[in-house]
């Protein structure tokens, strides 16, 4: 076969991004090439997100445009993947564009389906039938055995990279469709996610990130002992390459002390948590079948600042639920005016079919609401983190760079040395300042001169390391 080039784009969440790279990098060792654009594509991929509309809509936009493009390149193949792959699978499979479709519970065999079609050119349509079925215990294991392939691949920042902790999500929020499109929660087995930490390790990568719907769940017993998220951090900590290991993404229910210990006693440990609250309003929480007060979420992060102090917080708020009355949403601004988010991602409620707030409780909130309190609330939350980010002017703080800032790759630079970077703090403040993109992938060290809501300006300081 002649080299054949594969385009693959990314929508939704760290899950995805982890999915894409793992795919990426399976296809590339069975020799296909990567590139950037999906017109010299034979195989394009679009690996997506099922958890607003808007996410939905964006990626039948674009099989739109795939369509067209078919037109001059008829051979090109596209397969859809992801989330939404799994939850509109038989209807995708009929679009004009589409060739492949498949869940993510089959990732490990899109490669050899995307040979096979290249061969014979007939669709396939592979999704799980019984989501909520758990996997047999041989399909979990082609997962894990998949997952084991990947070191690092060029999609990833340098240095950097994901490790799922957690499959699926059994918490039934009543607005959420990823247990219906993940399946079932499970904990992978220790042995392996900590054998993943140490072959990237070996392979350069200098920070983990341990990924789950509800990483804090993580339990996996193993005779008389139950391994917990604690002692993941822990054992990761140990290995001497990693510097830095983090982990997303935390539900407030049942969060247990010995993270907030670990994270304290342990420097590799980042003093980071995004742990979302979705409403400061008990009676929505309760509609949204969280599991929690807003005074429990509350006392929670009061624990995580006096166990970890300077500890940043980030969360995630809908709102525009079912039934949020101004009250309720006075409520949420309170809640997030007492947290001092880091920062927040703020969500206009999107019905998602399937879901018990779908079926049972009508959309009421009118859109303009929904954007007026989306803008009011990012608002509240990027004065408080503009506030709060002056105290790091004068400091000087450890940064991994990531690489050049999107402003500097869009234009042409004059000097290669001062190149606009961005990286991030262990307490995932993001940095800009200027260097050379050869530091992409290195801890330095950059006295801060300037806050924003979300960015901290500074310059680097040389010979710190
Ligand atoms: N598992 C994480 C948790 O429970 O916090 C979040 C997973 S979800 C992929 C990411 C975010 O999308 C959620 O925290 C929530 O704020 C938002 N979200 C989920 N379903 C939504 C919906 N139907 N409409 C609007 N936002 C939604
Ligand atoms: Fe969705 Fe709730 Fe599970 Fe998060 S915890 S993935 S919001 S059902």
């Amino acid at each position: 076969m002649n080299e054949v080039r594969f385009h693959l784009k990314n929508f939704g969440c760290q899950m995805n991004k982890l999915d894409s790279g793992l795919l990426a990098g399976a296809l590339s060792s069975r020799g296909f090439v990567q590139t950037d654009s999906a017109a010299d594509a034979d195989v394009v991929i679009i690996n997506t997100c099922s958890v607003r509309q808007h996410a939905e809509d964006r990626v039948l936009s674009h099989l739109g445009h795939l369509k067209h493009l078919k037109k001059t390149r008829p051979q090109t193949l596209v397969a859809v993947i992801g989330c939404m792959a799994q939850r509109l699978g038989e209807q995708l499979i009929k679009h004009d564009a589409v060739d492949i479709v498949a869940g993510p519970g089959q990732l490990a065999q899109i490669p050899a389906m995307i040979e096979e079609a290249l061969e014979n050119r007939q669709s396939r349509l592979a999704v799980s039938k019984h989501i909520r079925h758990p996997d047999s215990i041989e399909h979990q294991q082609t997962l894990d055995e998949f997952e084991m392939q990947y070191d690092s691949d060029e999609n990833h920042i340098k240095s950097q990279a994901y490790i799922r902790a957690m499959r699926g999500c059994n918490n039934f929020c009543t607005y959420c469709i990823v247990p219906y499109v993940r399946g079932p929660e499970i904990s992978r087995p220790p042995q392996m996610i900590l054998e993943q930490a140490r072959k990237l390790s070996d392979a350069g990568i200098r920070q983990i990130t341990l990924l789950g719907q509800n990483v804090n769940a993580y339990r996996y017993e193993q005779g008389d002992k139950i391994w917990t998220l604690a002692d993941l951090l822990e054992k990761i900590s140990d290995i001497d390459a990693v510097r830095w290991v983090r982990f997303i993404t935390s539900h407030p229910g049942k969060f247990d002390d010995s993270i907030l210990q670990v994270m304290a006693d342990l420097p590799k440990v980042c003093p980071y948590l995004h742990i979302p609250a979705q409403s400061g309003s008990d009676r929505i929480l309760k509609a949204m079948n969280r599991g929690y007060t807003s005074a429990h979420y509350m006392a929670l992060i009061d624990k995580a600042r006096a166990t970890v102090p300077e500890i940043a917080v980030a969360g995630d708020f809908i709102v525009g639920f079912p039934g949020e009355m101004d009250e309720d949403f006075a409520a949420t601004a309170d809640l997030a005016s007492r947290v001092r988010y880091k920062n927040c991602f703020i969500f206009q409620y999107s019905p998602r079919a399937g879901t018990r707030a779908e079926q049972k409780l009508p959309d009421d909130i009118p859109a303009e609401i929904k954007q007026r309190r989306n803008a009011q609330l990012l608002e509240l939350v990027n004065t408080i983190a503009e506030q709060d980010n002056k105290r790091f002017v004068g400091r000087t703080l450890e940064v991994l760079v990531e690489g050049p800032s999107k402003m500097a790759r869009r234009n042409t630079v004059e000097n290669e040395e001062q190149l606009q970077l961005i990286g991030r703090t262990a307490h995932d403040y993001i940095v800009v300042f200027n260097g050379p993109q050869t530091l992409a992938g290195e801890f330095v060290h950059v006295k801060i001169m300037d806050a924003s809501a979300l960015t901290l300006f500074g310059e680097l300081v040389w010979g710190k390391n």
